[in-house]
């Protein structure tokens, strides 16, 4: 099927050619036991690449989002093996520089992982027959330690693996998953593991409210989500009556919606659903916090005292009305133990007609939220939220965030924009820190955001709170889309991609062939390595290093050294003086020389041997390293 001007195929096994066991595998996603899912990703994985295949596609590029795709690695290369008579090896070699991983959760638990034993039951005669490797082999790439039978099968290792690329989905994600990933290139600093980040974006025009989407064409014309940005100062002459009679129209049309969902809802409850028209107010701070409800994102934290939270609602001059959407997994108890805990709070009759809670939440309804919420609130455990995306949904009507200092937050928060909660710290699910956030969370509500909203001096425009809106709309609208996140994909990655894939594969595998050779000889032979003498002068406050290498079978062009100092806290980058001329004095031994600056004790460096080959990514293709100390 086409999705504007791409197309979008679905794999579905709810077909009579297929056998009855077989028919429901795609039929419910996160439904099924670890046997299921397995079938799912080797649908996917497998099935997706033949499809590819089938149709006629022969993909330079190949973006695994998240590791339920990672068995595509494995089906492209057997592809290439099969287009151009190589062995598995070479082909991994050359096919996963086309390959970028994108890895989504900020905690290891999140990976898919598998008995060894399941694996085996199923990819063993895939491993045999069709990739002409062991299943252990097959194993190997799915595991921390290769040598460790009974390690499981984790889908993100294979991705890492099978990559040429890796990157998190926002730069705190990104920095979370150096960390997540570490254990896979032992001994190298954590700053570098191959993981970099690109921060999501939301597709604009599938969340913007009619009244939006003209008032940001006449500031920033018609093609304002493809192509260049909107300018900022462009989106800044939007006038205080423009901005608010944007807010009013998307509040007003909230608000109807809200009344007839209500109704329904109540009439499915058994309640009276005219009681619905009585409920909420075009005029009033609308407060809105909808996803799925899991105990990291802390649905409840603005529950932390319901008391407070009942006063801030039914101030009769300052009144404040909230909006709740979600759902919670349906295994996932703790998570509808929260849904329970608002459905009661909503039944105070204290708090009538100014609160709702919408169980279907779903694209639709986040349309309808994201174009009438004055103030979108998230309020996760840092740094678990990876990105975070409903936030940027609100910006281009004009929502403002108030959220925890996690995930794009981190990015997109000044002062100007928006408020925030948290310390930019992580406190794992410590109950005193949620309640010392719970507290700034009211805070900020009482002290900041309600005043500002209802400023209305002379009865003119809440002139602070829009000038809020205008450097919102300004600043973060086009940073935080889709327009800038495929951009940004396409320049620093897919482009790549593209052409590390074709440069290995071109002229018979030849650069995929001397990288396989290379690898060989350093798994092989990488023992032979060792530091000869190290000496060290200091000369115009610059330590020069004369850095002796026994190069066992390598020749300089292989080997690369460095002088390394760690990061200092506060920011001052990792210092790195890369290289120095190899002279060879006698057989087996390398010259070099470096010089750094001399601003730091000299025992804060350190020398360090890895391998160099000018088109391989290290340390994510070879991850050897010695260190001289
Ligand atoms: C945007 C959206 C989400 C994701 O929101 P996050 O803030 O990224 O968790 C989930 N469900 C629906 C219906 C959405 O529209």
């Amino acid at each position: 099927m086409s999705v504007g001007r791409t197309k979008l195929y679905l794999l579905d096994t709810n077909d009579f050619a297929n056998t009855a066991a077989h028919r429901g595998i795609t039929s419910e996603l996160y439904g099924g036991d670890a046997e299921m899912r397995l079938k799912q990703e080797i649908v996917l994985g497998i099935g997706g690449w033949r499809l590819l295949r089938a149709v006629g596609l022969d993909p330079e590029v190949c973006h695994l989002n998240e590791g339920h795709a990672a068995f595509a690695v494995l089906e492209r290369a057997r592809s290439y093996m099969q287009d151009h008579s190589t062995s598995f090896d070479l082909a991994t070699n050359i096919t996963r520089a086309g390959n970028l991983f994108t890895t989504h959760t900020a905690v290891a638990a999140g990976f898919d992982r598998f008995d060894p034993e399941l694996i085996r039951r199923y990819l063993g005669h895939y491993a045999k027959d069709e990739l002409s490797i062991s299943i252990d082999q097959l194993l190997a790439m799915g595991r921390q330690d290769s040598a460790n039978a009974l390690e499981p099968f984790n889908m993100a290792f294979l991705a890492v693996r099978g990559s040429g690329q890796i990157n998190g989905v926002s730069k705190l994600h990104g920095k979370v998953s150096r960390h997540i990933f570490q254990p896979l290139f032992p001994r190298w600093p954590m700053e570098e593991v191959p993981i970099g980040s690109v921060t999501n974006g939301i597709h604009v025009p599938t969340w913007d409210s009619a009244a939006a989407d003209a008032l940001w064409t006449t500031v920033a014309g018609k093609k304002r989500w493809r192509g260049d940005r909107a300018k900022e100062d462009d989106v800044r002459q939007l006038t205080d009556s423009q901005l608010w009679d944007m807010r009013m129209e998307g509040r007003r049309a909230l608000v109807n919606q809200l009344r007839k969902r209500c109704a329904g809802q109540l009439a499915s409850e058994g309640g009276i659903p005219s009681d619905a028209e009585f409920i909420f107010d075009e005029n009033v701070l609308t407060l809105g916090f909808a996803r799925r409800f899991a105990t990291y994102k802390r649905p409840n934290l603005l529950l932390h005292d319901p008391e407070r939270l009942v006063r801030l609602l039914s101030n009769p001059q300052r009144s404040v009305q909230l909006i709740l959407a979600g759902k919670a997994h349906p295994q996932d108890l703790p998570g509808q133990i929260l849904i329970k805990q608002w459905k009661d709070f909503i039944r105070r009759p204290d708090v009538r007609g100014r609160v709702a809670f919408l169980t279907d939440y779903d694209m639709l309804l986040a349309q309808e939220l994201v174009q009438g919420i004055d103030l979108w609130i998230n309020t996760p455990q840092r740094p678990w939220e990876a990105c975070g995306t409903s936030g940027m949904k609100v910006l281009v009507n004009g929502g403002l965030n108030l959220s925890e200092l996690d995930g794009w937050w981190v990015e997109a928060y000044t002062p100007e924009v928006g408020w925030a909660i948290g310390d930019g710290r992580e406190h794992g699910d410590d109950p005193a820190w949620d309640a010392t956030e719970a507290e700034a969370l009211y805070a900020l509500l009482e002290q900041k955001v309600i005043p500002e909203f209802y400023e209305r001096e002379n009865n003119a425009l809440p002139a602070k709170w829009l000038g809020r809106i205008r450097e919102s709309m300004a600043r973060l609208t086009s940073e935080f889309s889709a327009t800038r996140a495929i951009r940004e994909y396409t320049e620093s990655h897919y482009l790549l991609a593209a052409s590390g894939y074709s440069e290995r594969a071109a002229t018979d595998s030849a650069l995929g062939i001397s990288l396989l050779q290379w690898q060989q000889k350093l798994a092989q032979s990488w023992s032979t390595v060792h530091f000869g003498n190290v000496d060290v002068e200091t000369q115009d406050r610059q330590y020069l290093f004369r850095v002796q290498v026994l190069s066992g079978d390598f020749n300089s062009e292989e080997l690369r050294v460095e002088i390394y100092a760690d990061q200092i806290a506060g920011g001052v980058p990792i210092i790195q003086a890369v290289t120095a001329s190899g002279t060879s004095a006698e057989a087996g031994v390398l010259n070099f020389t470096a010089q750094v600056p001399a601003n730091r004790p000299l025992n804060e460096y350190t020398a360090r041997i890895i391998p160099r080959h000018a088109n391989a990514s290290v340390p994510l293709e070879a991850g050897q390293i010695i260190w001289q100390h």
